[in-house]
């Protein structure tokens, strides 16, 4: 009788073979501009931190004190018995801070996006999706019993034309977009989505999960970015990347947010957020509405990084955010690269195959608050010296 899983050792073989496999690093430290992997201190260049709030000691307080008076766990989930006073204040703040009727959360953000396109979708409706779109919308998209339709990323015409050749077809049509797209760095043109959304009296859906933290005044985001307050009905959000914590959650109209405390799956048959958690993302929110200064710092990193990149002689592609690709091309190449540089004290992520189109991988730099100008340097320096030595750079 052979072996019923030799099978998954040949795929896992031919991943290594074609530089597609994943080595999973263990950290022994929290997250911040430094970590400590495999006991060695490296420079973290591949976290999505953006705020440095991962381990803000204010924030670590709050979750502490919410612990010793609401213990650690939600008990049920939502509708039983697990919503807690924090949930329900951790919303309310949400919204605020979004300039939206009302907010709802999610154990992730991937979890919101599964809740949400199923819950406001049916067989007699059709989804209509950037062409780059995260796993998370794709996957929602999966759950529904919709049509679907894709649009070429960030390109108007070409959802202008799916608009149009679907028009009177469908009960409901709703365009989903990325705000922030993760691997490029590249912003969604929600402004110009939404106009011709609300021309075909489609429903409007982003997902903010880099923008969070990031865009907009304060970091409240896309919406906030383009001023879109009201015309955009569904908003996703993470709270695991520049809130520092983990979480998702939903901003938009009210009657959306009614609709999924009714209908949102992953919220009626999954556990509410963790007591920690969610007084610790209560305090990333509260942090963020009281002072601009870690998100300009943020910004001001970024920009020195990527203009000395730049300077360098590295193609960092057409990132509009903190979101740095140092595009390489050659999967094996940006392997080779991502080693070198770990083996220099620098912890930067290749991403190849499928997460970027084939000969596209890159190594991708996420700039943070937490790094400091002397990070920044030392960073750029170890950059140099494995660029020349792989012939990237001249
Ligand atoms: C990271 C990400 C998610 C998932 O967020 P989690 O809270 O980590 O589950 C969803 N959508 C987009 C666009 C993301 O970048």
């Amino acid at each position: 009788m052979g072996d019923k899983l030799t099978w998954v050792e040949e795929e896992l073989d031919q991943l290594k073979a074609a530089g597609l496999y994943t080595t999973i690093r263990t950290l022994n430290s929290p997250q911040g501009a430094w970590l400590v992997v495999d006991g060695q201190k490296v420079l973290n260049f591949c976290s999505n931190n953006y705020l440095g709030l991962a381990n803000h000691p204010h924030i670590v307080t709050k979750a502490k004190e919410a612990i010793d008076q609401f213990g650690v766990g939600p008990g049920a989930v939502r509708t039983i018995a697990g919503t807690m006073r924090l949930h329900v204040e951790l919303e309310r703040r949400l919204a605020e801070f979004k300039g939206a009727e009302a907010a709802i959360s999610f154990q992730s953000g991937f979890n919101a996006n599964l809740a949400t396109i199923p819950a406001i979708t049916g067989k007699e409706d059709l989804i209509i999706s950037d062409a780059l779109n995260h796993a998370s919308i794709i996957d929602g998209v999966r759950l529904s019993k919709a049509s679907r339709a894709v649009f070429k990323h960030r390109d108007m015409d070409s959802l202008c034309q799916v608009l149009q050749e679907n028009a009177g077809k469908y009960r409901r049509t709703i365009v989903i977009s990325d705000g922030v797209f993760s691997m490029d760095g590249d912003i969604a043109p929600l402004d110009k989505i939404v106009d011709l959304a609300e021309e075909f009296g489609a429903i409007t859906m982003v997902d903010d999960a880099h923008g969070e933290g990031v865009l907009g005044r304060g970091g409240r985001g896309i919406v906030d970015h383009f001023g879109l307050h009201g015309r955009v009905d569904i908003e996703v959000g993470t709270m695991s990347k520049a809130f520092g914590v983990v979480g998702g959650y939903v901003a938009g109209d009210a009657r959306i947010v009614e609709w999924l405390h009714q209908r949102g799956r992953p919220f009626l048959f999954s556990s509410a957020m963790t007591v920690p958690d969610t007084a610790a993302c209560l305090a990333s929110v509260d942090l963020l509405s009281a002072s601009t200064e870690l998100v300009d710092r943020l910004w001001t990193n970024a920009r020195y990084f990527q203009a000395a990149m730049r300077d360098l002689g590295f193609d960092t592609g057409h990132t509009e955010t903190p979101i740095t690709p140092v595009m390489l091309g050659d999967e094996k190449l940006a392997q080779a690269f991502s080693r070198r540089l770990y083996e220099e004290g620098v912890f930067g992520t290749a991403i190849a195959y499928p997460t970027v189109p084939k000969g596209m991988a890159r190594i991708r730099v996420m700039i943070s608050a937490a790094h400091s100008r002397a990070d920044l340097d030392e960073g750029l320096a170890k950059f140099a010296k494995v660029g020349r030595e792989l012939g990237v750079i001249a």
